[in-house]
């Protein structure tokens, strides 16, 4: 795949796209069902993995390691819970996570050096540390004054999930703070 295949294919989405729906999101505005923080690994494409392929569904932010670090990650959270009023905010992580290796294998040069630099994990083999990490950032999630104050003024659900890249299976871990198995099935 090249790049005029990409831009190509753009053009496919474009001929086949339901263009009423996309004019209707366009002028009425978004109302994504969920927030989702997840790694920018290419094998974990949220839309895909939860059959959410038509426009305005799902608010998406992607970083290495699913890592809350600064007000670009914190900011777009902040905005789709205050003003779009998703009713759902997840951070998923998975299986084999490269963010979270090079973490444990010590990497500290250039930006990536510095995104890992801002986590602190106790776990130092993979799987364990990237459920860990998942914990953390759910953590740092709830921490978010807009968060907060989503919390307090209505009900939002915070989930920490765990997608394995094998199976393609998403494992719910936490909802608000307490583990699936005892809240939902
Ligand atoms: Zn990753």
């Amino acid at each position: 795949m090249d790049i005029t295949e990409l831009i190509e294919e753009n053009k496919k989405f474009a001929r086949t796209v339901d263009l009423g729906k996309l004019k209707e999101l366009a002028e009425k505005g978004q109302n994504p069902v969920a927030t989702i923080i997840s790694c920018s690994d290419s094998r974990v494409p949220v839309e895909v993995i939860f059959n959410q392929l038509s426009p305005g569904k799902l608010f998406v932010i992607r970083v290495a390691g699913n890592i809350i670090a600064d007000s670009s990650v914190k900011g777009s959270i902040e905005y789709a819970v205050l003003h779009l009023k998703t009713p759902y905010l997840i951070v998923i992580g998975h299986s084999e996570c490269g963010a979270i290796k090079a973490y444990l294998d010590g990497v500290n040069h250039g930006e990536i050096g510095k995104l890992i630099g801002k986590i602190e994990l106790k776990n130092k083999e993979l799987d364990k540390a990237v459920r860990e990490n998942i914990d953390l950032q759910v953590k740092r999630v709830s921490e978010i004054n807009g968060v907060q104050e989503a919390l307090k003024s209505r009900s939002i659900e915070i989930y920490g999930m765990l997608y394995d890249l094998r199976t393609g299976i998403l494992k719910c871990l936490s909802k608000n703070g307490l583990p699936c198995n005892e809240t939902i099935r």
